[in-house]
């Protein structure tokens, strides 16, 4: 009797997980592609994660993305860890191996760069310095992503300055720290401005930071997608700065994943922002 192949089933853990678009992405490009396969949201609380991640391959799953609050503690369940998730101190997906053996990386920088790249045409990491707005876990993925890209300096700015004081620590002698009541003069110094706080979200306070010294020749992103065209960005463009929006990132760092799960790598187009807006 011929052996009926299993569907492979990936999803996202987190606690909530209801707002995760990632669902609406797999799920459009599983059938834009026409594989077999589910990607499943999976609402779990934290005492309970050890065991629900050890179980999922037992289920048929073939691995999964991993977002807040997990993105660190599930370091401690895996096997093996790449390099710059050990780095970022965190992952955010996860690959059960046929050994059985889990396999954990960070994505989110990759997401980070490849959104720029494809959406600043012309950008270059090397280009000057960046100002970064934020410490969280976010912008530890995203420090480690530039300076893997040649970033010459990075200009880092937060609320809770002990906060950045550790990832330069961690990053070394290419980040300088500044006060949270410096952003709006050091953003005159930037090629590259990248806000990794989640003030602009819907439902958080607004970004305050003074931009009038925004360079016209700087490239600005945000990693708020909710709204789409934050206050940071809407002020950048009407400045005549080239914008990029953070739904690209979210995109692209469900890439590697996607493509070591299902067998296949998917296309980004102008359908697949649509499947997750709509
Ligand atoms: P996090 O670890 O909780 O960090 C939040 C950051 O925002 C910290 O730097 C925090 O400063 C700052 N912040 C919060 N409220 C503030 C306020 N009232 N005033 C000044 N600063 C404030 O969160 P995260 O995981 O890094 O995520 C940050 C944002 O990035 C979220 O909006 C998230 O949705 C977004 N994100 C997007 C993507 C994407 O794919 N586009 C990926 C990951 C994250 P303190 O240190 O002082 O608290």
């Amino acid at each position: 009797m011929t052996e009926v192949a299993k569907i492979p089933l990936a999803g996202v853990v987190g606690h909530p997980v209801a707002h995760s678009r990632s669902p609406r992405l797999h799920a459009h490009w599983l059938r834009a592609m026409g594989l077999r396969g589910h990607y499943i949201p999976m609402d779990v609380a934290s005492a309970d994660l050890a065991e629900v991640i050890r179980t999922l391959p037992k289920a048929g799953f073939v691995g999964v993305n991993i977002t807040i609050p997990h993105k660190e503690k599930v370091l401690d369940l895996a096997d093996l860890v790449t390099d710059r998730a050990t780095l970022i101190g965190a992952a955010n997906t996860l690959i059960f191996r046929k050994d059985g053996r889990i396999h954990a990386d960070n994505t989110d920088g990759y997401g980070f760069i490849e959104n720029l790249r494809r959406n600043a045409p012309g950008w270059d990491a090397s280009g000057g310095p960046v100002v970064l707005l934020g410490a969280g876990g976010a912008a530890r993925a995203v420090v480690a992503s530039l300076l893997d890209a040649g970033a010459p300096e990075i200009i880092l700015t937060n609320r809770t300055r002990a906060r950045a004081e550790t990832i330069r620590q961690d990053f070394g002698t290419r980040i300088r720290v500044e006060d949270w009541v410096q952003a709006g003069n050091v953003i005159e110094e930037a090629a590259t401005v990248v806000n990794t706080t989640s003030l602009g979200m819907e439902g958080q306070p607004e970004l305050r930071v003074p931009l009038d010294g925004l360079r016209r020749d700087a490239v600005v992103t945000d990693l708020v997608y909710t709204p789409l065209q934050t206050r940071l960005l809407k002020v950048a463009a009407e400045m005549g700065c080239v914008t990029v929006d953070g739904l690209g990132m979210l995109i692209h760092q469900a890439i590697p994943g996607f493509e070591r799960w299902f067998g296949e790598r998917p296309e980004v187009t102008e359908a697949t922002r649509e499947a997750i807006l709509k």
